[in-house]
């Protein structure tokens, strides 16, 4: 390893030269306090830019151990780290110094969500922090001056601030650890008190705009609880906690237009993460297994047995083995409860604002004007109850709109000015009252799903070239020469999520023998998150990127059942 001095040394040697002689830089260079290892070099001012990775040794960076002694510990001190990076890039880097990405340091981009990334590692001896870096050129000439405040001053200077735990506010560094184990803590609680999801008194759940996912500053009105919902439970670090439990089963929420039912539901879909201090959401926690369902039309649908829900289309359609260029609304909210269950979802969050009406209900007016064998669709009223009894999968559905589902609800809430009611004595008296029950369709069980095994070879990471291509943004993944629509879903995090369920196809498409299951799409999903786990990101990627954040199984799944290239191994089931 060469010092950094030597450093110094070569910047002035390039100094002018063409943009290429950067990659002289790469490999590792010993500063006094840490070491800078060059991973890559971009090719010109205006590519991606360079990826570099600051080693701070434990003796210099001294995290006390107890700050990252368990996961949930270590990822959420991993995630003030990058906060902290990101906070301090403009405080003490000047930023543009000529052409393209010139001058700029950056990390990855995150949201309210603290999630495990590979931005920064922390371990027993060192903290790893991986920063982008735009080494700066006039043109495609070296600025070696430039470079050299930059990678010799403001870097050393950054590490300073943002690594060294003697730089930071304990307080804060403690409270974010804290809130992290403790919004774990509280949703490993939920089976326990047969709950889905628990949403804490005092929570703020609307955000500051339908761009934002920041909290709403004025005017919001915090979670109050309902008596009878209202449940306590333990936080290891900041004790009791109050709230509203959602039991399992099947829960309406309720309410006239406008008064906070979806923004209940989205806080509950954002619940399978965890939340920094001040969101708001930091203690509103759902299930880990709990997937947003909507329609979702023009969607891409290979193989999916969606008979529970769809039988007999007009055009002859098997609907065991549904495939299709362009769904409809309900044949596409079909699929996407039936892959959601494929890969082992227990919850489903249903809002009547993303689903389509004649997947939902089916009233009695239209059972009698049209006739049971002209209509393909079994409603979901007829399926909710049926996924919970036997397949032990909850519902979560936000409906103003109809009250046939009073029959089928084990707790119905009401949103009253932002405001939660129990309300679910009532809704039952109402569904009495009106007399004779509804009339069932789709006969008494809900029945089995055939099970999928995709063809991995059909997943193809490379561009035509042979050279990996993964590209994400918040609403769409390109691989290879494709792309994949994700803009109608909604648990994505944040988009180093989604670069990161590009990698785990193109590594799924390359190495997925190794995994070693019977490759059904279950099996494949759980043995990728075991994996995930025990060995991280990582061990997934070709080189050491520092933007990407774990994905759940149920994102890898439906950016994979989106990809139109897929198929099926035996596609002559
Ligand atoms: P619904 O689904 O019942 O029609 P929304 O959940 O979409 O209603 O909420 C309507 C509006 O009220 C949104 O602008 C939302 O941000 C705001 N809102 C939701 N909950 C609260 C709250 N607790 N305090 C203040 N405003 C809220
Ligand atoms: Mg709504």
């Amino acid at each position: 390893m060469e010092r950094h001095e030597a450093l110094r040394k070569l910047l002035y040697q390039i100094d002018g030269a063409g943009y290429g002689a950067y990659k002289r830089l790469r490999g590792a260079w010993a500063f006094p306090d840490f070491t800078l290892l060059v991973d890559h070099v971009q090719g010109d001012p205006f590519a991606s830019p360079s990826r570099l990775r600051v080693r701070v040794p434990q003796e210099v960076a001294r995290f006390p151990r107890e700050l990252f002694q368990s996961r949930p510990r270590r990822i959420s001190l991993e995630d003030f780290l990058v906060r902290r990076l990101a906070h301090e890039i403009p405080r003490c880097t000047k930023g543009a110094r000529g052409s393209g990405h010139s001058g700029r340091f950056s990390v990855v981009d995150f949201g309210q969500c603290i999630l495990p990334r590979t931005a920064v590692r922390i371990t027993e001896e060192a903290v790893e922090a991986i920063i982008s870096c735009g080494l700066p050129a006039a043109g495609r000439r070296i600025l070696g001056r430039e470079a050299e405040a930059m990678l010799l001053t403001e870097l050393p200077e950054l590490v300073r601030r943002a690594l060294l735990y003697t730089s930071l506010d304990p307080e804060a560094v403690r409270r974010h650890v804290e809130c992290g184990e403790d919004a774990e803590a509280l949703r490993g609680q939920l089976a326990e008190h047969g709950l889905v999801a628990f949403v804490a008194e005092g929570a703020i759940l609307p955000r500051a705009s339908g761009v934002s996912d920041r909290p709403l500053r004025t005017g919001a009105v915090p979670f109050a609880p309902p008596e009878s919902l209202a449940v306590t439970l333990e936080r290891p670090n900041a004790g009791p906690i109050r709230g509203m439990g959602i039991p399992e089963g099947v829960t309406l929420i309720v309410g006239g237009g406008y008064h906070g039912k979806s923004t209940l539901l989205s806080a509950l879909a954002q619940g399978v993460y965890n939340h920094i201090p001040g969101d708001g959401r930091e203690y509103v926690v759902t299930r880990r297994e709990a997937v947003t369902i909507r329609a979702e039309d023009g969607r891409f649908v290979c193989g999916t047995d969606i008979s529970p829900f769809i039988q007999n289309l007009p055009n002859g359609t098997d609907t065991r083995c549904f495939t299709t260029q362009n769904a409809s609304g309900s044949t596409s909210q079909a699929a996407n409860i039936v892959e959601a269950l494929e890969v082992g979802a227990k919850v489903l969050l249903v809002d009547e604002d993303t689903s389509a009406t004649n997947f939902m209900i089916r009233d009695e007016r239209m059972q009698a004007l049209v006739s049971k064998d002209k209509e393909p669709i079994t409603p979901f009223i007829d399926r909710v109850r049926q996924l919970y009894q036997e397949l032990g999968v909850s519902t979560v559905l936000v409906m103003g709109g109809s009250g046939d589902y009073f029959e089928v609800a084990d707790t119905v809430i009401m949103m009253d000015a932002y405001r939660p009611r129990d309300v679910t004595e009532e809704a039952k008296r109402i569904a009495r009252a009106l007399g004779r029950p509804r009339k069932r369709e789709g006969g008494e069980s809900f029945g089995t799903i055939r099970p999928r095994r995709p063809d991995l070879a059909s997943i193809q990471p490379r561009t035509r070239k042979g050279k990996l291509k993964v590209q994400g943004s918040r609403t769409s993944l390109r691989l290879g020469n494709y792309t994949i629509d994700l803009s109608r879903l909604s648990q994505f995090a944040e988009v180093g999520q989604v670069r990161a369920v590009g990698y785990l196809l193109a590594w799924l498409a390359e190495h997925g023998e190794e995994l070693g299951t019977d490759r059904t799409m279950a099996s494949l999903m759980a043995a990728l998150e075991q994996r995930l786990e025990e060995e991280g990101l990582e061990a997934f990627l070709p080189a050491r990127y520092g933007d990407l954040a774990e994905p759940r199984r149920f994102e890898v799944a439906a950016a994979l059942n989106r990809l139109r290239t897929l198929r099926l191994r035996d596609a002559a089931l």
